[in-house]
C-alpha cells in the first residue's frame, strides 16, 4: 500500500519540496537559515520544527558541502523523530469488553467516515463491532452512519433525531455487552457553535459511560481534517478542553498540500496518532508510520 500512501502525501510532499526548492545549503548563512525556516513554516510543520531543523542544520551537523537533497534528508530525519514519538496504533485491550471507544470532532471533518473505516478495519481483524449514532442533532448524520454501518455490514445502535445522545449510549452498551461485542464505536455531535451545550452533552456521555464502567471511555479519538492547515491545532486546544482526548485521526491527506500539520501537531501536542484518513472509501484509513511519512516527504 505504499504507492497509496503516496498518493496520500503527494500534494504535502510536492509542496514541502518546492518550498525548498533552489535553496542550497552550501552556504548556510543567516540569510539562507531564514528562509529554509520559513518555507519549513509555510510548510505547515510548525515553527518548533522549523526552529530546531534551522538550530541543526546551522550547527554544522552536516558539513559536507550540502545541496538541496541533503536539506531535504535533514528535515525528513527530523521529521521522523517527532512523528515516531506519536506514531501509536489504537490497541484493542479493554477487559472487561466492550472496548468504548468516543469519536469527536467537528462536522465536516471526516468523523463518519473514520468510524466507518476504524469498523472496516477491526472487522477485517475479526474484533466484533458496533456502532452508536451518539450525535442526534443532524438526522442526516445518523442516516449516513446507517448507510455505512450496512456496508461495512455492523450493527448500529440509533435514536430518533433530537434524542438523548446519552440515553442511547447507555443503550448500545447495553446491548453491546449483552451481545459479546469487542468494540463499540460512539459517533458524537460536533457542533462548535455552541461550545457550552457541546461540552455538557459530551461530559453526559462521559458520566453514563463512566458509571458503567470507571474505564469507559476508553478512548476519546479526535478526527482532524487536514485540508484546515493550522486551524487543526485550534481544534485540538478546543477538543481537549470539552472532552479530552487520547489521540488524533487526521482525515483528507490525499486532498491537501497542508499535510505538514500533522508534524506541527504531533510537536505541539504529543497526543498519539492512531491513523490517517487518504481517500473515501472504508479501507482508506492507514495505519501512521513515522518511517514511511518521513521518507514521503523527503
Ligand atoms: P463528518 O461531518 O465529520 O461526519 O464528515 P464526513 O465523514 O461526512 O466527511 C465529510 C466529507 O469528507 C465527505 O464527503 C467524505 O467523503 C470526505 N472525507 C472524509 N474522509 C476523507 C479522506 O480521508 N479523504 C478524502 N478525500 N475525503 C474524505
Amino acid at each position: 500500500w505504499h504507492d497509496r500512501l503516496l498518493g496520500g502525501f503527494r500534494k504535502t510532499s510536492d509542496r514541502l519540496i518546492g518550498n525548498l526548492a533552489g535553496l542550497s545549503a552550501a552556504r548556510l548563512d543567516d540569510s539562507t537559515l531564514d528562509e529554509i525556516e520559513e518555507a519549513l513554516i509555510a510548510s505547515d510543520l510548525g515553527p518548533q520544527t522549523a526552529a530546531r531543523i534551522r538550530t541543526r542544520l546551522a550547527d554544522g551537523a552536516y558539513e559536507r558541502n550540502m545541496e538541496e537533497l541533503g536539506i531535504r534528508l535533514v528535515v525528513s530525519e527530523e521529521i521522523e523523530k517527532v512523528l515516531e514519538k506519536v506514531a501509536q496504533p489504537l490497541e484493542i485491550d479493554a477487559f472487561p469488553r466492550p472496548q468504548v471507544i468516543l469519536v469527536i470532532g467537528v462536522n465536516g471533518s471526516g468523523k463518519t467516515t473514520t468510524i466507518a473505516k476504524l469498523a472496516k478495519t477491526l472487522v477485517d481483524q475479526d474484533y466484533g463491532v458496533m456502532l452508536c449514532a451518539g450525535d442526534t442533532f443532524r438526522a442526516a448524520a445518523i442516516g449516513q452512519l446507517q448507510t455505512w454501518a450496512d456496508r461495512v455490514g455492523v450493527p448500529l445502535v440509533r435514536g430518533s433525531e433530537g434524542g438523548d445522545a446519552a440515553g442511547i449510549v447507555f443503550e448500545a452498551v447495553k446491548q453491546a455487552t449483552a451481545t459479546g461485542i469487542d468494540v463499540l464505536i460512539v459517533d458524537t455531535a460536533g457542533r462548535l457553535q455552541n461550545k457550552r451545550e457541546l461540552m455538557d452533552e459530551l461530559a453526559k456521555i462521559r458520566r453514563v459511560l463512566g458509571r458503567l464502567n470507571p474505564e469507559s471511555p476508553h478512548d476519546v479519538v479526535l478526527v482532524l481534517d487536514a485540508t484546515t492547515g493550522q486551524n487543526a491545532l485550534s481544534q485540538i486546544e478546543v477538543f481537549k478542553e470539552v472532552a479530552g482526548v487520547t489521540g488524533l485521526v487526521m482525515t483528507k491527506l490525499d486532498g491537501t498540500a497542508r499535510g505538514g500539520v500533522l508534524v506541527a501537531a504531533a510537536e505541539k501536542y504529543r497526543l498519539p496518532i492512531h491513523a490517517i484518513g487518504v481517500g473515501e472509501q472504508a479501507d482508506d484509513l492507514r495505519p501512521f508510520d513515522a518511517n514511511e511519512v518521513a521518507r514521503i516527504i523527503s
